[in-house]
């Protein structure tokens, strides 16, 4: 990036509310049903239909408020956002404009140099989402409506954020607290999280902000700052021959890493925005609101940070359990399983849950509900290393069998005769064999070469197949080399 030139940076996220039913008639949010099935003369936009506010909508974009340190109005109004589209019958989208449900709020983004980014929030305003035009079915472009009516959220942020790595942090958190509010699966894939990019670029040390351009279609986090990178540079490219920014609305193209123009930009009264006559304003008194923050789930920073204060978890292991609700949970369902509740098994978990079972997550590209070593059994195999049953070493391997059978822990170790001996005479008897043919290295261990120690250690290790228990051959091992 030039150096000379600072982009400036605001994001428009949506959010696809997991409500049962749409936000203004009684229709299904259903996800993969028959095309057109989750329809009715409501959300068709039939002639002289009423459309009837769904009160879980406006609890959802309240806790988000909340989440995101916003105002709450007391009063937000519908307007119809007026375009033709065919995936859009009503001719319209019933959204908010000049009085949105939430404002003037903020999040406070942590940055990978460790310092820490305040990003302004505008607003929050619920809308309705529009259908879908599916091209590659037909000759003739089909129409598939059942999205028509399903609810969203809009954040738009303030101008504040800096660079892509800061949107790509901004992001983060959102997706972390729609998810930790249970308000939105956050899936950007799918496009239950999505977000518009406003871009431009300034002289540095200029206040007055430069023209900008929408970046829409990223699909994805690395996309968002892969587009950024480029609409960016672009820019920058643009004004260093000479030329000017011209506003417009940019489709991000991921395969070929370029965004193209899709439309010049429309102006808000392009939209010929006005009040929805048919929706009353939506009132929302004080007691209202504290009973919606009441409900409100531990929150992504608070749970980091009982992870440090209550299982003495180090800083990295907590951001990485807490980054994803169900991941924090999966480690706090395995620790209350635990037949010691102490540090050292809580780090326990913390480091099997974070090497083993995110690998495995990973290899199989399963989600950590379908992960087949449940909280349980993690916390069962766990149990049986602090018991001494079984070397964390031989963990491994109950860890690998784990994943071909479930068997549990217990019964995988005896049925593979993976217990750990703690028999000290058979040890013993090991150890004196050891002893008498290393009479090279035990002359050098009694001379002070202590380093050797650890041959001792591994040659008894080979002979009892990894299975001995450390702690007793260490033991012995002392006893009979002084
Ligand atoms: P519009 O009227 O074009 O919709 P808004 O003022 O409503 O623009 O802002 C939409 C988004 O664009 C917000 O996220 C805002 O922070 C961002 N934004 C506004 N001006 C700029 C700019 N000059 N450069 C980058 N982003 C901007
Ligand atoms: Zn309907
Ligand atoms: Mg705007």
């Amino acid at each position: 990036m030039n150096s000379t030139f600072e982009p400036v940076i605001g994001l428009e996220v949506h959010a696809q509310l997991l409500t049962k039913s749409k936000a203004f008639c009684g229709c299904t949010t259903q996800f993969g049903n028959d095309p057109n099935a989750n329809t009715c003369p409501v959300c068709l936009g039939m002639p002289g239909v009423l459309p009837v506010l769904n009160k879980s909508v406006v609890e959802f974009a309240i806790k988000m408020g909340l989440a995101t340190n916003c105002t709450i109005a007391p009063k937000s109004i519908f307007a119809r956002k007026n375009y033709f589209y065919p995936d859009l019958p009503k001719g319209y989208q019933i959204s908010q404009y000049d009085q949105p449900i939430c404002k003037d709020g903020w999040l406070d983004v942590e940055l990978k140099d460790g310092s820490v980014k305040h990003i302004g929030i505008t607003r929050i305003h619920i809308e309705e989402d529009a259908g879908k035009s599916i091209h590659d079915q037909d000759p003739d472009t089909l129409v598939d409506v059942n999205r028509c009516g399903v609810p969203l959220i809009e954040i738009v942020s303030e101008p504040d954020i800096r660079s892509p790595h800061e949107a790509h942090q901004y992001l983060s958190i959102i997706k972390q607290l729609v998810t930790y509010l249970g308000i939105c699966d956050g899936n950007m894939e799918e496009g239950s999280l999505r977000c518009d990019a406003n871009i431009s670029i300034r002289p540095k040390g200029r206040e007055q902000f430069g023209t900008k351009t929408e970046v829409k279609n990223m699909n994805s986090f690395r996309n968002v700052e892969r587009a950024l990178e480029y609409e960016i540079n672009r820019q920058i490219g643009l004004l260093e021959d000479g030329g000017t920014v011209v506003q417009e609305t940019l489709l991000w193209d991921a395969d070929k890493n370029i965004a193209l123009p899709m439309r010049s930009k429309e102006e808000a009264h392009d939209y010929r925005y006005f009040p929805d006559p048919d929706l009353v304003p939506v009132l929302v008194d004080q007691k209202w609101i504290s009973e919606i923050a009441a409900t409100l789930p531990e929150l992504p920073e608070a749970r980091r940070n009982r992870f440090i204060g209550g299982y003495h978890l180090p800083l990295y292991d907590a951001t990485i359990l807490t980054q994803e609700k169900s991941l924090a949970d999966y480690f706090e369902k395995a620790v209350a399983l635990l037949a010691q509740k102490n540090d050292e098994g809580y780090k326990s978990v913390s480091n099997w849950t974070m090497t083993e079972v995110l690998r495995l997550m990973n290899d199989l590209h399963v989600s950590i509900d379908q992960c087949v070593v449940t909280p349980d059994r993690l916390a069962a195999m766990v149990n049986l290393i602090s018991e001494g049953v079984i070397s964390g070493k031989i963990g491994k391997e109950v860890f690998a069998e784990m994943l071909k059978s479930l068997d549990e822990p217990k019964v995988i170790v005896e049925r593979l005769g993976l217990v750990q001996v703690s028999d000290t005479s058979a040890i013993e008897k090991i150890v004196d064999e050891i002893i008498a043919r290393s009479q090279a290295q035990v002359a050098q261990y009694r001379a002070g070469k202590m380093q050797i120690f650890g041959y001792f250690v591994g040659e008894t290790m080979k002979a009892m197949k990894g299975k001995a228990n450390p702690k007793i051959v260490n033991e012995i091992l002392k006893s009979k080399l002084v």
